[in-house]
């Protein structure tokens, strides 16, 4: 799954504060993604989070 920094995942769970989107703070082993709903950051194995990965959304504008 191609995945990079600056992405926003739509996961199929929900976070505890009721967002679906996090925006991609770094790649690599592990991701550190930042919940849009609340900004909590934690690192996730890759994985781990592909499996919960519904959509990604990329704003390449360039
Ligand atoms: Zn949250």
């Amino acid at each position: 799954m191609d995945v990079q920094v600056n992405d926003i995942l739509t996961m199929k769970k929900k976070h505890p504060c009721g967002a679906q989107e996090m925006l991609v703070l770094r790649t690599g082993m592990d991701f550190r993604l930042r919940c849009i709903g609340c900004g909590h950051e934690f690192l996730v194995p890759r994985q781990k989070i592909e499996k919960h990965i519904r959509k990604i959304t990329r704003k390449d504008g360039t």
